[in-house]
């Protein structure tokens, strides 16, 4: 998507020996709406005849772009909740994942009754690295008997693995930004 590349462009930072890209300022922190409604629009263009129920996110950085995606499917917009421990409460779903920012494992949990067999779940998230953050929210979706139609994300680092070995499993996932490199010289997509 030529606005979100060309706006990373100019307002991404890389951080980290180029392995983290930062946009606080138009998605993780300062969130310009004119910008994620028309990601929104565009993961309804890519995934709205696929009869989604659900959007599927994860706190924090997922429920604007979230929200504003579900409102073009008329449907809810579901955010999996953090927490520090195991999650044994017999009325959610729950995972684990592996935190790429702050590298450390964290629970994540739905409550049974948000997410049912019935559902056919489009998970949405703002970036895509190593992939954990796919794989707990696909591991809900799992527990929970629905149906996934494919994960977005706004922005995928391809130069990281979680992509190729999430599509190799056979999932559709659709990144509206797919980096292939970056440094400090510049970013180059895909
Ligand atoms: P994964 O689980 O695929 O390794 O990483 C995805 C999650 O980590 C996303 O939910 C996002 O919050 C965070 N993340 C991964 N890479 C980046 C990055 O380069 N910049 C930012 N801001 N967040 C990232």
């Amino acid at each position: 998507m030529k606005a979100l590349e060309d706006r990373i462009r100019t307002d991404g930072r890389i951080r980290e020996k180029g392995t983290v890209l930062k946009i606080d300022s138009f998605l993780n922190h300062l969130i310009d709406i004119r910008l994620s409604n028309e990601m929104g629009k565009e993961f309804f263009r890519l995934f709205g005849d696929q009869g989604v129920t659900k959007i599927l996110t994860i706190e924090a950085s997922g429920i604007g772009i979230a929200c504003l995606t579900a409102q073009y499917f008329d449907v809810p917009a579901l955010f999996a909740k953090k927490s520090k421990t195991t999650n044994i409460d017999s009325d959610v779903y729950s995972a684990q994942v592996m935190s790429y920012t702050h590298g450390q494992v964290y629970g994540i949990m739905v409550e049974k009754e948000f997410l049912t067999a019935q559902d056919r779940v489009l998970i949405i998230d703002d970036f895509l690295a190593n992939g954990a953050a796919l794989d707990g929210l696909m591991e809900l979706v799992n527990q929970a008997g629905a149906t996934l139609v494919g994960a977005g994300v706004c922005v995928e680092k391809a130069f990281q693995p979680g992509g190729a070995r999430i599509r190799a499993s056979g999932v559709r996932v659709e990144a509206l930004a797919r980096i292939k490199s970056m440094n400090e010289d510049g970013i180059e997509f895909c």
